[in-house]
């Protein structure tokens, strides 16, 4: 991070570093993903050959989600992805933990989500990592697909994120799309449901809730019990994995060219559709057109003007006079992202 970006230029607060173990890449991501999160080492030698097994067998989904917990859940460890963590002097450890996908095997991934959670807390505690629970914090990232984020879950849900007392909280939703209303407004109220819930079983003190992997819909969170959004840089959050099988033609090549983070509308334009660059921070400013800025500079240029753009907007919704749902809805009026007002609540709830 240093070397791309000169510590005058951007600050969005002060930077924390954790590194969230994703076991949910390892477990139904891409066969690419998976090997390369095999290719660590963290991982025991049997989940590798169960995982080909897997993949390779024509079962249905729900038979090798079976096959997952019967014959690799048994052999998932947190310690050495803890480890891993603490070699690196990252800010928070994250509990290692698996991902929340089922309904019908729900109290299965429920059970050793739970477990693991746990097992982090009892290793923090009483083993030789004991050290590290005075200068970290203990953090659980818990990814949930949407269709488990139902009524009759909520309360297990709840439970689970709370159950190993973490310092922090955070929530990373797969497969919900921002167009998809109907699930996006069940999210935002399991979040406000789930603040309430917090402050009442901890006292009024709860854990900081932190929803992982968003863009601007994550602004809109804000106002639902969110004290802080985590987004991947000038890209697409992946709510889902682009498949091979989706492109509607064999020729049909996808638009891979870099996309810019518009201030105003707040979409991502194809930087090379643009002429003027319509921002005023120092990198745009310093270029002024986008065939200005050299082909070797662009990857950087747009993280660094994202992350001037993203500490400006979170600076006024911090700082407005106003209450935050109110400059949120005014800022997402002024965009092409209109749509977001409507996952503003009425109620809302403010984590600070
Ligand atoms: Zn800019």
């Amino acid at each position: 991070m240093h070397d791309l970006f000169p510590s005058d230029k951007t600050t969005i607060r002060d930077k924390i570093k954790l590194i969230d173990p994703s076991l949910d890449f390892l477990l139904t991501g891409m066969n690419d993903h998976k090997e390369k999160m095999l290719d660590t080492g963290l991982f025991d030698n049997r989940i590798r050959r169960t995982l080909k097994d897997i993949t390779q067998s024509n079962n249905t989904t729900e038979e090798k989600l079976s096959k997952v917990i019967n014959d690799v859940y048994p052999y998932l460890q947190v310690r050495p992805l803890v480890e891993s963590q603490v070699k690196t002097d990252p800010d928070f450890i994250v509990s290692p933990c698996v991902h929340l996908s089922s309904n019908i095997k729900f109290r299965e991934q429920v059970a050793k989500a739970r477990e693991m959670l746990l097992n982090t807390r009892i290793l923090l505690e009483t083993s030789s990592l004991k050290r590290y629970l005075e200068t970290k914090d203990l953090m659980n990232i818990v990814a949930i697909s949407k269709s488990v984020i139902q009524d009759r879950n909520f309360h297990a849900l709840f439970d689970l994120l709370l159950c190993n007392k973490p310092d922090h909280v955070g929530i990373k939703i797969i497969g919900v799309r921002e167009s998809d209303t109907v699930t996006q407004n069940k999210v935002f109220e399991f979040l406000r449901q789930f603040s309430e819930y917090a402050k009442h079983i901890t006292n009024n003190r709860p854990p900081p809730l932190h929803l992982v992997n968003v863009d601007e819909l994550g602004y809109a969170s804000y106002c639902s019990g969110v004290c802080n959004i985590v987004s991947p840089i000038a890209t697409s959050p992946s709510f889902a994995f682009p498949s091979k099988k989706h492109k509607t033609t064999i020729n049909e090549e996808q638009d891979t060219s870099p996309t810019y983070y518009h201030p105003i509308n707040m979409d991502h334009p194809k930087l090379n559709s643009l002429t003027m660059l319509p921002c005023a921070c120092v990198e745009c400013r310093k270029y002024v057109t986008a065939s200005n800025i050299p082909h070797k500079a662009k990857p950087v240029f747009r993280r660094v003007h994202w992350l001037n753009t993203k500490n400006e907007e979170i600076r006024e919704f911090r700082e407005t006079p106003v209450q935050l749902n109110l400059a949120l809805r005014d800022k997402f009026a002024r965009s092409m992202r209109t749509q977001l007002v409507a996952y503003l609540p009425e109620n809302p709830v403010f984590a600070l």
